[in-house]
C-alpha cells in the first residue's frame, strides 16, 4: 500500500539546552564520583524518560532535603532552590551539588542586588513552579510580589512605586512576557528591570522556530512532558501563531492518529528537557505511516555551554 505524502518540518533549535544537558552531566558524574545512590531533589529536568534513564544508573529523586540520608550526596534540579535549601544541607554537613542553571543563578543575583539596594521586587512567573518558588526564595518571606498575567499589575499593592525592581522566570512565552512588562512600566514608570527580559536565550530561541514552522504546517507536535513549563509555551506559542492542531506529546506512543488523519503537513519540535532521542522515535513513527520529505527551519544556531560545578572536577 502506499503510503500517503508527508511535509515534515523540524524546527531548530529544538530539544535540548546548556542548562539542562549540564544538569543532567552533574548527575551523571556525581553517581560516578561518589556512586550509587545519588540523590536529587526534584525532578533534575523536567522529562520522564531523562529522569528514568538516570534512575536506572542509581539517583533518587525526593521532593525534599528531609528526604535524603545525611551522608549521601544531594543534587539541587536546574530549576533552583530557594537560598534555605542549601544552607540546611550546609548545616546537616551534607555533600551538595548544586545544577541550576546558570541562567537562573543570573536571575537569583539580579534579585538579590535589588533588594541590597532597597528595590521591592516583583517576579513575572507561574505560582508553584519551582523555578519561580526557588527565585522567590532567595529574598525574605514576602518580599518578592507575583505576577502571572497583566490582570494581576493592576491589582499589585506595593510598597513604593518609585522603588520597585522587576525579574522574570526564564521559561516564559515572550510574547505574554511582553504585555505584563508593559502593563508593569505603564502603571510604574520608574520600575527597573532587566534591558530584554530575564526568559532564557534557550526559551526564545525554540520559541522564534516554532513561529516559523507553525503557520505553514497543519499540525504542530512539541515533544515535551506536561511540567515542563518552556514546552507547555512551544504548544501555546504554536497556536498563537495560527497552528490549529497544535498538542503537546510526551513521546511517539501519545501521538493521536485518528486527530492527524488526512494531513498533508506536520511541525516538530521539542522542550529544552527533552532528549533527541525521542524526537527521533517520533519522525519514525510518523515514516511508518506517512512518504516523510522532511526540511529543517533554522531561526537561530546555538554553542552555549556551561561548566560542571569544580567540585565534580576535583579528585574524590
Ligand atoms: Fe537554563 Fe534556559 Fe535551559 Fe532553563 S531553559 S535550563 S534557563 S538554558
Amino acid at each position: 500500500m502506499t503510503k500517503p505524502p508527508l511535509d515534515l518540518y523540524l524546527a531548530a533549535p529544538r530539544g535540548f539546552c546548556a542548562g539542562v544537558d549540564r544538569a543532567i552531566k552533574i548527575v551523571e558524574m556525581a553517581l560516578e564520583k561518589w556512586g550509587a545512590p545519588v540523590f536529587v531533589r526534584h525532578e533534575i529536568v523536567h522529562n520522564k524518560f531523562v529522569v528514568d534513564g538516570l534512575r536506572d544508573k542509581g539517583a533518587v529523586f525526593v521532593e525534599e532535603l528531609d528526604d535524603c540520608p545525611v551522608d549521601r550526596p544531594v543534587i539541587f534540579s536546574a530549576h533552583g532552590v530557594p537560598k534555605s535549601v542549601p544552607a540546611e544541607a550546609a548545616d546537616r554537613q551534607m555533600i551538595y551539588v548544586d545544577a541550576t542553571c546558570p541562567l537562573v543563578s543570573k536571575v537569583h543575583i539580579e534579585a538579590a542586588r535589588h533588594h541590597q539596594n532597597g528595590l521591592q521586587m516583583v517576579m513575572i512567573g507561574h505560582a508553584g513552579h519551582p523555578e519561580t518558588i526557588g527565585t522567590m526564595g532567595q529574598l525574605p518571606d514576602g518580599e518578592v510580589l507575583l505576577v502571572e498575567t497583566p490582570d494581576d499589575v493592576a491589582t499589585l499593592k506595593v510598597k513604593d512605586p518609585e522603588r520597585l525592581a522587576f525579574i522574570t522566570q526564564t521559561t516564559l512565552s515572550v510574547d505574554d512576557t511582553r504585555h505584563i512588562v508593559a502593563a508593569l512600566r505603564a502603571r510604574f514608570p520608574a520600575i527597573i528591570g532587566p534591558h530584554k527580559e530575564d526568559i532564557c536565550y534557550a526559551t526564545t530561541n525554540r520559541q522564534e522556530a516554532v513561529k516559523s514552522v507553525a503557520p505553514r504546517v497543519d499540525a504542530m507536535l512539541v515533544i515535551g512532558a506536561p511540567n515542563s513549563s518552556n514546552s507547555r509555551r512551544l504548544v501555546e506559542v504554536g497556536a498563537a501563531a495560527g497552528c490549529r492542531y497544535s498538542q503537546m506529546v510526551q513521546r511517539a506512543a501519545d501521538i493521536d492518529w485518528r486527530a492527524l488523519e488526512g494531513i498533508r503537513s506536520v511541525g516538530i519540535t521539542a522542550g529544552a528537557s527533552a532528549p533527541e532521542v525521542l524526537i527521533e522515535e517520533v519522525i519514525d513513527a510518523f515514516r511508518t505511516r506517512f512518504d516523510v520529505t522532511m526540511e529543517i527551519v533554522e531561526t537561530a544556531q546555538e554553542n552555549v555551554e556551561f561548566k560542571v560545578p569544580r567540585i565534580l572536577r576535583e579528585p574524590v
